[in-house]
């Protein structure tokens, strides 16, 4: 595996990686590797011929509310799991290597983006979405593999891929779950054995949603009250919103499509923002 941190090197590698009809696979990170990751990484490798990882903390996707400090380096672990993983290039550029001095221009969809708790993360949607541009222009993926863990994220990129008409099919990996169904992720990673105990009720709600789907229920307004009532069974959990929306616009869905409707959820759980979301 290769390591590279300067934007020329990879530009080089990938360039002739693909003059030789190589097809190339993009998982990007923001470090701290867990198996949810190493899922998209056997994803990338199961489609294309190379498989890039970038390691890349983007600092502009943080507000000030958010915990960036949760995020400490761990490069040993990000080399192992690549390493094992298979991986072929491990792309870490510094922050001032992405955003060097002077740095002004942001990329900011307005639809997709605008849904749920876009209008009260602002930096979230906006710092995000240059990062993929600016990782996409440079590693040029024949794919770029994405979470349905975070599935607001990965339909924004979905919108912007289709408008700016980039050549990247975009590949959406189930979310992977630990054995209490919380799934992977940088705040399961800080939670407490009691806080887990109730992380749990996130994916039991969207469980009792997709039984009553397969029971035959399709009102949307029914699937949250019951949903809401079973987080609401925990003291502990803050419900920010219990969602069904569809998938690719983020829009409010009206009735349940099987299949097609999308439940989200988002809570806090004592300090720790929890996200989930299901396929009903
Ligand atoms: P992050 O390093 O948290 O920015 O995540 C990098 C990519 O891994 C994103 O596309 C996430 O959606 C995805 N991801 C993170 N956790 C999981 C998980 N538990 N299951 C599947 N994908 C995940």
């Amino acid at each position: 595996m290769e390591i590279i941190d300067s934007i020329d090197k990879i530009k080089t590698v990938i360039t002739e990686f693909q003059s030789k009809g190589k097809t190339v696979a993009l998982v990007p990170t923001m470090g701290k590797l867990h198996k949810g990751h190493e899922e998209l990484i056997k994803n990338g490798k199961s489609r294309a011929d190379v498989t890039v990882v970038s390691n890349f903390l983007n600092t502009i996707q943080f507000g000030l509310n958010d915990r960036m400090e949760k995020y400490p380096e761990d490069l040993e672990q990000t080399v192992k799991v690549c390493e094992e993983g298979g991986v072929d290039i491990l792309f870490m550029p510094e922050t001032k290597v992405i955003y060097p001095q002077g740095f002004s221009t942001f990329l900011q969809e307005e639809s997709v983006s605008k849904k749920l708790s876009g209008p009260s993360r602002p930096h979230l949607f906006k710092g995000y979405a240059t990062s993929m541009v600016i990782l996409m222009n440079i590693v040029r993926p024949r794919y770029l593999v994405l979470g349905q863990k975070d599935i607001h994220q990965t339909s924004v990129i979905k919108k912007i891929v289709k408008d700016l008409r980039y050549d990247t099919e975009i590949v959406v990996n189930p979310i992977v779950r630990d054995e209490n169904g919380v799934a992977f992720g940088i705040s399961n990673a800080y939670l407490e054995d009691a806080q887990r105990a109730e992380a749990r009720k996130l994916y039991e709600g969207i469980l009792r949603a997709k039984k009553m789907v397969d029971g035959g229920t399709r009102s949307v307004e029914r699937i949250i009250a019951e949903v809401t009532h079973h987080l609401g069974q925990s003291f502990r959990l803050r419900i920010v919103y219990v969602a069904i929306v569809n998938p690719e616009t983020m829009e409010a869905m009206l009735t349940i499509v099987p299949g097609e409707s999308l439940l989200m959820i988002s809570v806090w759980l004592d300090q720790v923002r929890l996200n989930d979301n299901g396929i009903l």
